[in-house]
């Protein structure tokens, strides 16, 4: 059977990414790169976005493209399956957005609930830069440049899938069925849709400093783990202790296999051993902790050592962004060509167009 689906996926380059990232979407994107199942599959740097709420701060972007492609390739992102790129080297993606700004209105931008959130977030409230407030319809051009059918993404990206859809929608309409619909594909594991920040804020985000970062180091991470909020009112290990919004009971759902139970926490057969524990009371949160580090120092140390061994020669990965680049720039230009076809603007390869003009003013 001839593989149809295209993946396409992105982060935008403002830190090194997390452990939410990791389990929102980059541990899904090598699973689904390594299945084989996909004809193309697309992972892109956002750098054109992040300047939208950076612009105070570009450096910051600039610095941090080669951070993220460390990350990329530490978690196993293989350049040889999948192109990896960067937002601002395909010009095409701008050119779309233009045309799609012409089928979204500020309303409609206005309701979407991440967009709001973030405006929030970062005080933009009073002004709020207008890229930044577009940027839903950017994300659009991003994902049907490489006609993607599928998009690996954390819950807060659901506003944004929503958005591009409507968008494909109302062009298909219009000019004809020219763009491919998106579909979103969350992780299955709910602690993973939207993993909290280590201080149990609703989310864990670069810009928000929770984050435990797939690159710290092994005392980084024990250091983090052990701060971690967890049941305020837990004080004596003999009360009783809340799960609800215990953000160490939620990484262990995110990270958690029944394996790591035989190997470091032999008392108990299964997580739901563990909680029952803690919800009667006897347990306390040093011991879930130590757990918990265990698990993560499990998960982290290839990707830290992995992530060393790229280190070693950072022109090369420069060199493989540029190669991706060129490959992305290819598609979108097949993708943007056959957009200018559908709505009309190819004047001067229009030759029936030009024949139709002359006869009109009179010419043979
Ligand atoms: P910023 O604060 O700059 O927006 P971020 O940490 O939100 O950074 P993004 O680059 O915006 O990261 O997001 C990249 C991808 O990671 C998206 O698919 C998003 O859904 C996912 N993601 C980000 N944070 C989390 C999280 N805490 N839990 C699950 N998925 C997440
Ligand atoms: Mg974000």
């Amino acid at each position: 059977m001839e593989k149809e689906k295209i993946i396409l996926t992105g982060d935008r380059p403002t830190g090194k990414l997390h452990i939410g990232h990791y389990v929102g979407s980059l541990r899904r994107r090598v699973e689904l790169q390594n299945s084989g199942l996909y004809k193309k599959i697309f992972v892109f740097e956002a750098d054109g976005q992040a300047l939208t709420d950076n612009i105070d701060n570009p450096e910051k972007v600039r610095q941090n493209v080669i951070e993220v492609a460390l990350d990329y390739l530490a978690v196993g992102l293989d350049p040889s399956k999948s192109t990896i790129f960067i937002q601002s080297q395909i010009p095409e993606l701008c050119e779309l957005t233009f045309y799609y700004m012409d089928l979204v209105t500020v309303s409609r931008l206005q309701r979407n609930p991440t967009v709001k959130t973030e405006i929030q977030m970062r005080n933009f409230e009073t002004s709020i830069p207008v890229g930044f407030f577009t940027y839903p319809i950017s994300q659009a051009a991003d994902i049907t440049a490489f006609k993607a059918t599928t998009v690996p993404v954390g819950e807060d990206q659901e506003p944004m899938l929503e958005q591009a859809r409507e968008i494909v929608r109302r062009f298909n309409y219009i000019y004809g069925e020219t763009l491919v619909e998106p579909e979103i594909l969350l992780p299955d594991n709910a602690a993973c849709l939207r993993l909290p920040g280590t201080d149990g804020k609703a989310k864990m985000s670069k810009s928000l400093g929770n984050c435990i970062y797939l690159s710290d180091s092994a005392d980084e991470v024990e250091k983090k783990v052990r701060s971690m909020y967890t049941d305020p009112t837990h004080i004596k290990v003999s009360d009783p202790g809340k799960l609800e919004g215990n953000t160490v009971f939620t990484y262990l759902d995110a990270f958690c296999r029944p394996e790591h139970f035989g190997r470091y926490l032999p008392d108990y057969a299964n997580l739901d051993e563990l909680k029952a524990h803690y919800t009667r009371g006897g347990l306390g949160d040093v011991k879930v902790k130590k757990f918990l580090a265990a698990i993560m120092q499990e998960e982290l140390a290839p990707i830290r050592e992995r992530r060393k061994a790229y280190e070693k020669d950072i022109p090369a990965i420069y060199d493989m962004l540029k190669k991706g680049c060129e490959v992305a720039r290819e598609a979108a230009a097949q993708t943007l060509d056959e957009v200018r076809r559908a709505m009309k603007i190819n004047y001067f390869d229009d030759e029936a167009l030009i024949a139709e003009q002359a006869k009109r003013f009179g010419q043979e």
